[in-house]
């Protein structure tokens, strides 16, 4: 599961730095040249996040920008000169995520990405209660009850259990929870996923659902059958 970056900008040689340090990072980049170009892409390509430079032949970045946020509200970080008006660029009138400021240090546009894409996430979990047979998950206050009696995780646990939950039925790989979870810079081990599994198992007795383990693939959640 590797995102996909798009990256909109003219100049071949910070495209070429741009996707190295990120294929470092574990992403897929794909790359267009100009503005027109871009849109094209982030309709047929569909990826996570869009960096995007303002200065571009066909379509400038602030069009591009725009026309973006008319139907989607994927990430943009926008690549910017000196003395652009930032302000604008990140606030309502273009709605960009986030801006670096050329000339850039590439590793502090994939801190940049990685920060944006998890913000993202977060945001995406904050939607309504789960109910699962005896099991109440609710994001926004961070609680979650078996039978109406509260019970207590931890801050991963918790995180865990509601990805698995907003999705029953549906199978996760380690590497996909550990992403999401924990974000793509987490250092350590699929293992962490297994050994807060196990402590879930434990706290989601009596709730009528369970974490079903699938051999070589990952783990879903399911709701007990009677
Ligand atoms: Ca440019």
């Amino acid at each position: 599961m590797m995102p996909k970056i798009l990256i909109i900008e003219d100049e071949p040689a910070i495209v070429e730095l741009v996707t190295l340090y990120l294929q470092k990072n574990g992403f897929e980049v794909i790359a267009a040249y100009d503005g027109l170009e871009g849109l094209m892409m982030v309709k047929r390509e569909q990826p996570e996040l869009v960096i995007l430079d303002l200065m571009l032949p066909e379509l400038d970045g602030w069009e591009v920008c725009k026309r973006l946020r008319q139907d989607s509200d994927i990430p943009i970080i926008m690549l910017t000169a000196r003395g652009d008006d930032v302000d604008k660029i990140v606030g309502l009138e273009l709605g960009a995520d986030d801006y670096v400021t050329k000339p850039f240090n590439p590793r502090e546009l994939v801190a940049r990405v990685k920060a944006v894409l998890r913000r993202n996430r977060t945001g995406a979990m904050q939607n309504g209660v789960v109910h699962l047979a005896e099991l109440t998950l609710d994001p926004a206050r961070r609680e979650v009850r078996v039978r109406g009696e509260r019970i207590s995780l931890r801050t991963k646990e918790f995180d865990l259990l509601h990805t698995l939950a907003k999705q029953p039925g549906m199978v996760f790989s380690r590497e996909q929870l550990l992403d999401q979870v924990w974000g793509y810079d987490y250092v350590g081990g699929t293992r962490t996923v297994d050994v807060h599994i196990a402590q879930l198992r434990q706290k989601l007795k009596h709730s009528g659902v369970h974490i079903e383990t699938v051999w070589g693939v990952g783990y879903k959640l399911c709701v007990d059958d009677d």
